[in-house]
């Protein structure tokens, strides 16, 4: 891909993380859109974060994103990562999407969300990979409405959010691991839930005044966690709302402040929320065409989505 580079033109920022860039970038010779990541080597030598970055080629499953390759840009001496673009943005964007436009993510596709979640954690099990870094940012979607996790840790420094710091921690983070203590794939369970909670409930669950870390502690070792709640309607022109009891549980379940009694990803997907929603079909590729306003098959309606969506958003 380093020989590649010259034939990829940049056509859109999608936006930055704590660790660099991402492009939307397209492939000359092929009209290919994929999203290129500059990846800053913080601690590792380029060299060696390629090499780490190589093993993201044996990554292969509908709920992962693509990986084709890592390698130092000829050009800046940057490592750069391309993988597969995903047009449906990421549930970041998505949920500040519905927001706007007063609407709610409906359970059924919620549903459907965890599926694709807590499946691409199982394959990354199976795999002895832990994700890391689940957050709203980190779940894309397809053009067809197929949830893709992406930014996992295979090279610590893939993970956005880096350790020891309170710029790298995020509010996605289980407890075990906010404290420093010894994470597993369990702690992917409980961002898993908090991720969804967040896209269910149109906002963050924790209180917004949270400012440091040695606050956010205090509040997810001591306080109440937070649940998922049935929403009245209200004057800012949401409509009420009521979730099953099923997906309460799974909520909380996920939110399980020990780690230890805390299930694995694979124990998640026979809860019942996720079994029903196995059983049901949701078309999620019209979910996603009706979130940015795309005409069925084809390209957006207007400027909406595509480069303007993405770009102007951190
Ligand atoms: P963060 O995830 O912390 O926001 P990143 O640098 O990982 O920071 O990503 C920057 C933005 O680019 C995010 O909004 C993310 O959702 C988006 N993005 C990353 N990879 C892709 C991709 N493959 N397809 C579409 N959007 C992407
Ligand atoms: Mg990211």
């Amino acid at each position: 891909w380093a020989e590649a580079e010259e034939f990829l033109v940049d056509v859109s920022r999608l936006g930055e993380g704590a660790g660099g860039e991402v492009w939307k970038v397209e492939d000359t010779r092929t009209g290919t859109k994929l999203a290129r990541k500059i990846i800053q080597a913080r601690t590792t030598p380029p060299k060696q974060l390629v090499r780490e970055l190589k093993y993201l080629k044996d990554t292969g499953h509908s709920n992962i994103v693509r990986f084709y390759g890592a390698y130092i840009s000829p050009s800046s001496s940057e490592v750069k990562v391309l993988m597969e673009y995903c047009e449906g943005g990421s549930l970041e964007a998505i949920g500040e999407k519905i927001k706007q436009g007063k609407g709610r993510v409906s359970e059924p596709v919620a549903a459907k969300i965890g599926e694709g979640i807590f499946n691409g954690l199982n394959y990354l099990h199976s795999k002895r990979i832990i994700h890391r870094d689940i957050k709203p940012s980190n779940v894309l979607v397809s053009k067809h409405g197929t949830v893709k996790l992406c930014d996992f840790g295979v090279s610590g420094e893939l993970v956005d959010s880096f350790a020891n710091t309170w710029t790298g921690t995020s509010m996605y983070m289980a407890p075990e691991r906010i404290k420093g203590g010894q994470y597993t794939i369990r702690s992917d369970v409980w961002s898993s839930g908090l991720t969804l909670m967040t896209l269910a409930q149109n906002r963050f669950p924790y209180p917004e005044d949270l400012t440091g870390i040695i606050e956010l502690i205090n509040y997810i070792t001591k306080e109440d966690i937070p649940k998922l709640m049935d929403e009245d309607a209200d004057q800012d022109g949401y409509a009420e709302v009521q979730w099953s009891q099923n997906m309460k549980d799974f909520i909380d379940v996920c939110l399980t402040r020990d780690e230890s009694q805390r299930p694995k990803p694979s124990e998640m997907l026979q809860h019942p929320w996720l079994v029903e929603s196995s059983q049901r079909k949701v078309n999620m590729a019209q979910w996603i065409r009706e979130v940015w306003g795309w005409e069925k098959r084809g390209r957006p309606t207007g400027s909406s989505h595509g480069s303007s969506q993405s770009s102007d958003r951190q």
